[in-house]
């Protein structure tokens, strides 16, 4: 059996640090470790690299904390709109989801489109259809809702201050499963203030998900506008299997590729096939945790500390 590895991210931005005061960075490391230990124990009893990142995003989609499920930013007509995606290394089979309104937990539903869908991508009404034809349950949107995120759309739409809202956030994991496999799975609830409808990177292959056991697995957060169009995490890819760059080299040249034309928040974890860590980001915050077998877990949320 193989070396597994897991990392997982919690978003990466460019912000003032008083914005996250130590009793609020305490919260974020304690639910980065909650995830980072579901997926990690999944690949520690040799579970599949799938199981670890669904499991570990799931985690993070369930705590209001964190931009994703329960928690997600409100899109300025005041509702939540999510959206996920997660890809298998090994198959190159993947499911994706957008526009959702009523799904507790995104990234569930991208793995039934994976694997019960002849789709690879459902939005909008066909998905939520989509899932209960699968037995999900809806939830009301108010589950969505918390008065953290309230607070902020309430201040967006007071301030008219729409175009200078930046915040944003994201939860991925990448994994190394001791079979061998790499997988990735991102989910959102996007962007501050961004229009009903609109869609980010996080459920767009190559945007902000790409796995391949040939060469990585890559997760991606920052900017969605920006994040897509330099199709971050298949740049990873692009860069390991052609020019083939270390995957730590891969991430950081994704980071800064096309940056003069795409400028925005970019942060990526990535994970090559013998299972080498790569976390780069151009923001000073970056939630984030990693764990290599047996050794001590990683988490920090400060990048430039
Ligand atoms: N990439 C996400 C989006 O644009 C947000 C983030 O990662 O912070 O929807």
């Amino acid at each position: 059996m193989g070396k597994y590895v897991i990392v997982i991210h919690g978003g990466a931005v460019t912000t003032d640090p008083s914005s996250i005061p130590p009793e609020k960075e305490a919260k974020l490391k304690a639910g980065l470790e909650a995830a980072l230990n579901a997926g990690w124990e999944i690949l520690n009893r040799g579970g599949a690299a799938l199981d670890a990142v669904e499991a570990a995003v799931m985690s993070m989609e369930d705590n209001e904390l964190f931009n994703a499920g329960r928690g997600g930013m409100f899109n300025l007509n005041g509702e939540v709109e999510t959206e996920s995606s997660i890809m298998d290394g090994q198959t190159l089979r993947g499911g994706a989801v957008s526009g959702l309104k009523l799904i507790k937990n995104p990234v569930k539903l991208a793995r039934l489109v994976m694997e019960k869908c002849k789709h690879t991508f459902l939005t909008a009404e066909g998905a939520h259809e989509f899932a209960l034809s699968q037995g999900l349950t809806l939830q009301d949107p108010s589950y969505f809702k918390t008065d953290e995120q309230r607070d902020e759309w309430m201040e967006i739409l007071h301030d008219a201050d729409v175009e200078h809202a930046n915040k944003h956030d994201t939860v991925g994991a990448v994994a190394l499963d001791q079979h061998g496999n790499l997988a990735v799975a991102t989910s959102t609830g996007g962007i501050e203030g961004k229009l009903r409808g609109r869609v980010g990177d996080s459920c767009i292959y190559g945007g902000g998900s790409y796995a391949n056991n040939e060469v990585c697995a890559a997760s991606c957060t920052g900017d969605g506008e920006i994040i897509m169009l330099a199709a971050c995490a298949h740049e990873v890819y692009a860069l390991r299997k052609y020019k083939k760059l270390s995957i730590d080299k891969a991430a950081r040249e994704a980071v800064g590729m096309y940056a003069d034309k795409l400028q925005g928040d970019r942060g990526i974890i990535a994970l090559d096939p013998q299972g080498n860590i790569a976390i780069e980001s151009n923001t000073n915050v970056f939630r984030r945790a990693f764990r290599v077998e047996e050794e001590e877990p990683f988490v920090d949320i400060w990048m430039d500390k």
